[in-house]
């Protein structure tokens, strides 16, 4: 499977929201989901979000592609769109 579950956890409350990665272009899909069955519905599918409002957050970011990994990032839960740490 080339596609595997992402999360991000928002630091400041350890708020948890979902992603969709794409292991083939090893690319994090910009679209944040507040529970993992909303992302399944959309499975590569993803629409890409951007952030618009301004109001991103620190973040660390994971996925179980592979032996899975966090790292640190910015992403905002308004306009579920990461902002950076996006490869
Ligand atoms: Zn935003």
């Amino acid at each position: 499977m080339s596609h595997a579950n992402g999360k991000v956890l928002f630091l400041k409350d350890n708020h948890i929201m979902y992603y969709e990665y794409d292991g083939t272009t090893d690319t994090l899909l910009s679209c944040l989901y507040e529970n993992y069955a909303e992302m399944l519905k959309k499975w590569r599918n993803q629409p890409r979000n951007t952030c618009t409002c301004g109001k991103s957050e620190d973040v660390e970011i994971a996925n179980d592609y592979g032996f899975g990994y966090w790292h640190k990032g910015l992403a905002c839960r308004y306009c579920k769109a990461f902002v950076s740490g996006v490869f």
